[in-house]
């Protein structure tokens, strides 16, 4: 037997909707399909305003040309995330400031965010690590008190919510002032490769058509609401082609179906794994009271680097491919030199710890029950 970490789900209308996409003629992109998937997300998610791109990073990249970075402008961002999370600003010339994690999960611990400000700072972006919040209501407060920006990066976060102080329940994506979302292979909902921008401030909304059409008015123009188009502003090719709008929509149409066997097989690994949480040879993953869980990922922490490598190769020789996650940024070999920040511990305690176990929508409750069992079997 052989357990990927990862394989991709297909709900079965994929295929149907590309052919769809295809024989209506029309597959460049912001066609029928793009607009299925925009009205989804207004209709069930509550976002006014969201683009499709093709990646997250993609969707990141708009969101820092959006607030205007500039050479010299400072981004505070965790070290422990996707280089894209960091690219996005240093491709416009920001200087990252990478800040540490928490001790309890691998969120941006926003207590320490507040002495990494200098006059210099602009944004802070989060990254939702595993799909769990990070503490909202202490950034948007840090944020409105320097007036900064914030931008999530929800890319693994779909599905998922913060409940605030004042115990309203709000959708990650919808609490920055723009969101970054991605559909890549390896999350809940896929496209193959893609992703989206939800604009949550309306201030950026028509600035977001422009540089999503490569700096034209393209889409006011097939609105009706000029009448000729033409380069208006800097931009790209950020959107995607209507084959994956069309794949990606019959994807959304079973995102409950999706959730809810992903979220029993979490369950699964919770209930058998807790005898070596509470015999204190690993730690599990801990989502704070006010996040939810979308069973994005089942994680472990181990004790070292040791330990996890050793834990790695017992279970691929029982076929089981567990995988560790990011090295911290500000250690990678394109920011070592650069780097003139505080230790970040945490950061790298995950780099060294934590490991990945195999999570996707056709992954056998026997199997993640053959996958507890190796683990007992190495620590027990
Ligand atoms: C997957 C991921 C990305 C990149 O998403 P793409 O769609 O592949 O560009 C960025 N940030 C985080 C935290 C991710 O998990």
């Amino acid at each position: 037997m052989t357990i990927p970490f990862n394989k991709p789900f297909l709900t079965g209308k994929e295929t149907r909707y590309i052919e769809d996409a295809v024989n209506s003629g029309k597959i460049s992109g912001n066609g029928k399909y793009t607009e299925l998937c925009h009205r989804f997300f207004k209709e069930d998610f509550g976002f006014e305003k969201s683009l499709l791109t093709t990646s997250c990073t993609d969707a990141l990249e708009m969101s820092s040309i959006l607030i205007n970075i500039e050479p010299g402008d400072e981004v505070i961002i965790p070290s422990y995330t996707f280089v894209s999370t960091a690219n996005a600003f240093v491709l416009r010339g920001a200087k990252v400031v990478f800040a540490d994690s928490m001790d309890v999960n691998p969120n941006i611990d926003a207590s320490k965010i507040e002495s990494l400000i200098t006059n210099k700072t602009r944004a802070i972006v989060v990254v939702h690590y595993a799909g769990v919040s990070c503490d909202m209501d202490e950034i948007m407060r840090i944020a409105s008190k320097y007036n900064l920006y914030v931008i999530e990066d929800a890319a693994q976060a779909i599905d998922s919510f913060f409940v605030g102080e004042n115990g309203l329940k709000k959708r990650l994506g919808s609490i920055g002032h723009l969101s970054a979302f991605s559909f890549h292979e390896t999350k809940n909902i896929i496209a193959g490769e893609g992703g989206l921008l939800v604009i949550n401030d309306q201030v950026f909304s028509d600035r977001a058509e422009i540089i999503w059409e490569k700096g034209t008015n393209r889409s006011a123009f097939f609105r009706g609401s000029v009448d000729k188009y033409g380069w208006v502003d800097i931009g790209s090719s950020f959107l995607p082609s209507d084959i994956i709008a069309a794949f990606l929509y019959a994807q959304l149409e079973q995102l409950e179906l999706i959730q809810s066997i992903r979220k029993d097989n979490w369950g699964v690994y919770l209930d058998n794994l807790k005898v070596l949480e509470d015999k204190s040879y690993v730690k599990l993953p801990v989502v704070p009271s006010y996040a939810s869980n979308n069973a994005h990922m089942f994680y472990l922490r181990c004790n070292d680097l040791n330990e996890r490598s050793k834990l790695i190769d017992f279970l691929k020789n029982k076929g089981i491919n567990a995988v560790f996650h990011y090295l911290s940024l500000h250690k990678s070999p394109y920011f070592f030199d650069k780097y003139d920040g505080l230790d970040l511990p945490n950061s790298d305690m995950y780099s060294d710890c934590l490991l990945r176990l195999p999570m996707y929508k056709t992954l056998k409750k026997e199997e993640v029950g053959f996958i507890c069992e190796s683990i007992k079997q190495f620590y027990l």
